[in-house]
């Protein structure tokens, strides 16, 4: 089987290279404002692939339409070439849903299924290669850190502006999640962040609001 993970360096990303140390990772440069920043961030041992897709991005900027579907093709074809040397059609290609975003229509086990049976459509001389895209649905991000084996979190780069600028909702939530995991180490408020959160429809992981009843 040929695994593939798709890396950004971010949170679910790192982890899941844990869980997943076989997989290749793949990197796409859809040159949007935030590509550069991550790529300087990037272990060597990424594999990066240049798609410039930002001429198409959406009125902010930043979400290109399709990228998902798009990652997830381009990730499943970069091992196809080994796959076929190999006879062996069986390909897993990570992208990093995680509990906390299966709000988001195009990053859902239902939309990763649908991606799994387009990209399996794919052979030559009647072979098919049976492409399975996998998202971490049920695993909120605290469990992908305990499975990847509490590896330490405390660098990771989780921003907007990819520069852990501690104001962009992205950050807020490094940082509540690093609080919950190192407590004592951050001094933020919690309720704060979780409010804002919640206000802008961000799912906030369970473990947390948890403890943060315990505390009230
Ligand atoms: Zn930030």
């Amino acid at each position: 089987m040929k695994k593939v993970l798709m890396y950004s360096g971010g949170w679910d990303s790192y982890c899941a290279s844990f869980i997943h140390p076989d997989a290749k990772k793949l990197y796409i440069n859809f040159h949007t404002p935030y590509s550069e920043i991550e790529m300087k961030n990037l272990p060597a041992d990424v594999e990066i692939q240049d798609v410039d897709l930002q001429r198409y991005a959406l009125a902010d900027g930043y979400h290109i339409p399709q990228r998902n579907a798009i990652m997830a093709l381009i990730a499943a074809a970069s091992v196809m070439p080994d796959a076929e040397r190999d006879l062996d059609p069986e390909i897993e290609v990570y992208i990093c849903g995680v509990k906390e975003d299966a709000t988001a229509p195009d990053k859902s086990p239902y939309y990763f299924s649908c991606l799994s049976l387009l990209a399996s459509m794919f052979g030559t001389n009647g072979n098919r290669f049976n492409v399975n895209v996998k998202g971490f649905f049920d695993y909120d991000k605290i469990t992908m850190w305990e499975m990847a084996g509490k590896p330490d979190m405390r660098n990771i780069i989780s921003c907007y502006k990819g520069e852990n600028c501690g104001k962009c909702l992205a950050c807020k939530r490094r940082l509540l999640y690093l609080d919950h995991i190192y407590p004592g180490e951050y001094d933020i408020d919690s309720k704060a962040i979780i409010r804002e959160l919640e206000e802008n429809d961000w799912i906030v992981n369970e473990r947390i609001l948890a403890r943060e009843r315990q505390n009230v």
